[in-house]
């Protein structure tokens, strides 16, 4: 498997936010985590040789524009066309001025994540912003931001923006079990709802699957086989190449099964069966919280080896 190439790569930049949405899963807002410069652009270097789309997330992008366009023009320097630059923003500061200059570095997709209740301005903005694309020609023809990868590895001729939010129509599954959704009790209490084998979640993180794409996703500097994010990292992207990290997690029974978007199963190769897996996660009702609890009890992240030893 080469590692450095990867289909897709989810990136939260930044913490910062002007909104500060109950559901938000990684605590962003005005008091939000923030990296320098310096480690960002360690970070784009440690990235793979190739990525076919390279989503840019927060947070909100917009909130801390001066790292913003400085990550956009590094990105631009390694990357040029071959890449599809996606923008998912809530698009409350977005304006033709801020427009026309990510344009100008290289931003080929619009995602506009803020349709839905939670969000300060609950849409209403939508008619605006589809005004100012249609100004600077933007194309809004392809709405659904789950975009299918045949989709995006075709480098669109022409900019595009689509739209989405926490609705249950267009949310993807539910509000995650982290962050401020958990603070707020409003997380998707479900033991039947998967999470790991819908987009975003772990499955074909290292392999890509069935209509989904290879994608990880880095929380600041974390590397995560998924956007809720393991209970530790997979590694630290500003001192670590991201395809080294990969390679080491691969060859782990326990992250191929995450690949699987299996986390039931991932114990398996430690002594830690399925059904007790199973009726955790029926207790936890939520299976990324299980997740947690099984690297937080039974395997740690960093050694990739089990913490408890079976009884002889
Ligand atoms: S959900 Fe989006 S807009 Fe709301 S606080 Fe989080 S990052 Fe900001
Ligand atoms: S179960 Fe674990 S690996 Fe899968 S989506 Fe949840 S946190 Fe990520």
């Amino acid at each position: 498997m080469n590692f450095n190439h990867c289909e897709s790569l989810y990136w939260v930049f930044t913490q910062l936010c002007n909104d500060k949405c109950d559901h938000c899963y990684n605590l962003s807002g005005p008091q939000g985590d923030r990296i320098s410069e310096e480690e960002c652009l360690a970070i784009i270097d440690n990235m793979p040789d190739r990525i076919d789309r390279l989503i840019l997330s927060g947070g909100e992008p917009l909130a801390d524009r001066k790292l913003l366009y400085a990550i956009l023009d590094r990105i631009q320097e390694k990357y040029g066309v071959n890449t599809q630059v996606m923008l998912q923003t809530n698009g409350d500061l977005l304006n033709g001025e801020i427009l026309d200059t990510l344009l100008q570095k290289g931003v080929t997709r619009f995602d506009i994540a803020s349709i839905d209740r939670y969000h300060k301005h609950a849409g209403a903005r939508l008619m605006d912003l589809a005004e100012l694309f249609e100004s600077r020609g933007v194309n809004g023809d392809d709405k659904d931001p789950l975009i299918n990868k045949e989709n995006y590895l075709v480098k669109a001729p022409q900019a595009s923006w689509g739209y989405w939010g926490a609705t249950e129509d267009m949310w993807l599954g539910g509000n995650w079990a982290r962050g401020r959704a958990m603070e707020k009790n409003i997380w998707k209490r479900d033991a039947n709802h998967n999470f790991c084998k819908l987009l975003s979640g772990g499955i074909g993180f290292l392999t890509g699957a069935e209509g989904i794409p290879q994608e990880i996703s880095i929380q600041l500097w974390r590397i995560n086989p998924c956007c809720p994010g393991t209970y530790k990292a997979m590694g630290d992207a500003r001192k670590e190449q991201v395809a080294t990290v990969l390679e080491r997690v691969a060859s782990s029974a326990v992250f191929q099964k995450i690949n699987e978007g299996d986390p039931l199963g991932m114990g398996e190769s430690v002594g830690i069966s399925r059904e007790f897996a199973s009726a955790r996660n029926e207790e936890l009702q939520n299976v990324c919280r299980w997740c947690d609890e099984f690297f937080r009890e039974y395997f740690d992240l960093e050694t990739l080896q089990s913490k408890f030893q079976l009884p002889s």
